[in-house]
This record gives C-alpha cells, structure tokens and sequence, in this order.
C-alpha cells in the first residue's frame, strides 16, 4: 500500500494535466479546483451557458505564461477553451456569408433531421443565435487568454437532440460523486432523447467557421469527434493544403537529386514561408477511432501536430479496453494526452487521471515517473506549442 501511495506520489510531484473537461457543468466545484492533486484543468466550453463560466473560472486560477511551473508548483491553473460543441450546433445560425435572421421554425426545420413537424417541440428549443457573431465573441475571449484553446467544437453523426427539461439521474450522480443541484443549465445529460439529428452538413458549416479561427489566431484545438473521424481529418486537410511536409519518398528523392541542398527543393511545403492556414496542434479527444484511423493524422506529411487523449470514462468502459489499448500502443510517445472528461471538480477528477495515467503507462510498457514526465511535457508542448520552456 505504501509503495503505490508512494509512486503516486511521485506521479503528483511531476504534475498532473487534464487536458480536456467541463467542470463548469457544476459550478459549485471550481473552488474545489484550489485543492486538487492535479497541477493544471484545461477547461472547455460547449453552448451558450457556458462561455462565461469558463472565462471566469480561467481569470480566478491564471495561468498567464509558459514559465508557470517554475515560479509556483503549487498553485492551480486554468487554461481555458472556448467553442461550441456539435451537441449544441443546431442553436447557432450560420450567416457567415449572407446576413440572414431566420425564424426559429424555419431554421430548426432546415438543420435537424429528419424534419421536425412538430412545432412545440420546436418553439420549445432555444431561439437561435448568430454563427458571426459568436466568431467575434469567440475571437475576443481568446484574445484575453493567450494560452487558450478553440474547444470543444467537432462533428458527431450519433447523437440526438434530448427532450424535456434538463436533469440528472440518480446512476449519473453516483458516477461522479457530484450533487445535481447546481448543474448548469443547457445541457443534454439524463434527458430522454428525440429521434432529431443535426444535419452533418449544418455541424460541417459550425466546425469549418471555428477551425478557421484557430488558424487565424493559431490556437490549438479540442476536437471531439464520434463516427466522424474521416470528414475530421478531411476538414483539416482542406485547410493545410500546400503546406504538406515532404513525404518520405520525396525527401529521399530531393536528396538523391544532382547539386540538391538538404530542405530544399522539396515539391511540397511551398507556403512554408506563409503563416499558416491551419490550426497548429490538435486534440482529438477521448479518441475513440480505430488504430487504422491513426495512420492518415500522422502520416508523415501532416504539418499540424495532432495529439490523442484519452480518458477512463469513455476509452475504459468495458466493451472498449481492448480496442484503445491497441490504438494507445499505436500513438506515438510524444503525442498522448490524458484527460477526466469529468463535469465536476475535485477529488473523483483526481481520481480518473491517476487511473487514466496508471492505464497508459500499463500499455506503454513506462514506469510511472517515466510515464508522468512524458504526459506533462506532451501537454506543455500541446498547450504552448515547440518554444522551449524555462
Ligand atoms: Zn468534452
């Protein structure tokens, strides 16, 4: 027993990072954030209700440079992440292109499927708000945060629209040791479901809008993605068009070249000297794709560095331990994050990333010191990207 408090402790000592979670789902947790383990929350947004949260909760533990871990391992940080997530993406109008204000039928007509006849239902949703004018919410509240992220934004082909009001049930509060009492509005927990979808092509519109401002501003993202990792993948290939790396056989071929100069010459990477059109690094979270899906994000020619997290909650429910293990084997060392996924601070997140940590470093043959110095630097580099850290 002392001998894995022991190495537990070892593992806080180096430092915890969650990547990815929504403790702003229960408000009443954040101050809790003060005594966790975990060293920094990298905390995302997901709908209306929640962008406010997230920025408030990020001003009350800053984390304001890269030289965080040196001046004070013991306090607590926030990197926050602002976005709208494809389980909300229905509420948002896209009037990028064309100034339109469409009623709130009509509209909802247009994005679900399939089409909605009944207007109660309808009338009973959220009035839709502007795709435009959230980018420029969005924009400024990432200006305020240097370090913050655009996320949770994404596509999911699976899920439905729920019904009725929102409410916990009693298995999701012993799951998570979280009273429900203060649960933030708007979201779709513990609510039956409708048979309504968002339109793919609606979410592609919301997704594209919000990965284009990642580029702009050269964030990194939190993506989630649930039976979408295809179109995921194209999105992002469509934006770092012309900014491929040389692939393997070209960089052999540049080299065997007469009179050719080592990095030069290479057919692709011609925009190199261009600032970027594509977001920098990205997190596919809570990865649930196949290990063959691995391949086409880091084949050799991807510019943007895409990392996978992974957490107790979704990778290691029974029916799956046997898939992600294989997947974490096939992610390479320096592209692995961790993350709770959890809606509500405290000791029960503490908790899942030590699981979590334990369980990658069982699949990747590391020791656990090895394994927590590997985690932390991964999340630094993700967050703060290549600059060397103090
Ligand atoms: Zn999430």
């Amino acid at each position: 027993m002392d001998a894995v408090d022991n190495a537990n402790d070892v593992i806080w000592q180096i430092g915890v990072f969650d990547a990815h979670c929504h403790p702003t789902d229960i408000m009443a947790s954040i101050k809790d954030i003060a005594n966790m383990k975990a060293r920094v929350l990298t905390i995302m947004a997901t709908r209306s209700e929640d962008q406010d949260m997230v920025r408030d909760t990020a001003r009350q533990y800053p984390l304001k440079d890269s030289t965080w871990n040196a001046r004070n391992p013991s306090s607590r940080y926030v990197v926050p992440a602002f976005g709208w997530h494809p389980w909300f993406s229905h509420q948002i109008y896209d009037d990028v292109k064309e100034d339109i204000h469409p009623d709130q039928v009509d509209h909802y007509q247009t994005v679900l499927t399939p089409t909605p006849d009944d207007d109660e239902f309808l009338k009973a949703l959220p009035a839709p708000r502007s795709l435009r004018q959230f980018l420029q919410e969005l924009e400024e509240r990432l200006a305020e945060f240097p370090y913050a992220l655009v996320g949770e934004v994404g596509l999911d082909r699976s899920f439905r629209l729920p019904q009725g009001p929102s409410a916990m049930t009693g298995d999701m509060k012993n799951k998570t040791g979280c009273s429900d009492k203060d649960y933030t509005p708007g979201s779709r927990e513990g609510r039956p479901l409708s048979p309504y979808r968002v339109s793919i092509d609606h979410q592609k519109a919301v997704v594209r809008a919000q990965f284009e401002l990642a580029a702009k501003l050269q964030r990194p993202l939190s993506v989630h993605s649930v039976q979408a990792h295809g179109l995921i993948f194209e999105l992002m290939q469509s934006m770092w068009k012309g900014y491929e790396k040389p692939s393997k056989k070209e960089r052999k071929r540049a080299m065997d070249a007469p009179n050719a100069h080592q990095g030069q010459d290479f057919p692709k990477g011609r925009n190199q000297e261009k600032r970027p059109s594509y977001p920098p690094r990205v997190c596919m979270h809570s990865y649930s794709g196949p290990p063959d899906a691995l391949r086409q994000f880091l084949a050799p020619t991807v510019p943007a560095e895409v990392y996978f997290s992974f957490s107790t909650a979704i990778n290691f429910s029974n029916a799956s331990t046997a898939k992600v293990t294989n997947v974490i084997k096939a992610v390479p060392d320096d592209r692995i994050l961790i993350e709770s996924d959890l809606h509500c601070a405290g000791e029960t997140m503490d908790r899942l990333l030590l699981e979590v940590i334990h369980k990658v470093c069982e699949v990747k043959g590391w020791d656990l010191q090895q394994g927590a110095r590997q985690l932390k630097e991964n999340w630094e580099r993700f967050i703060f990207g290549a600059a060397p850290l103090v």
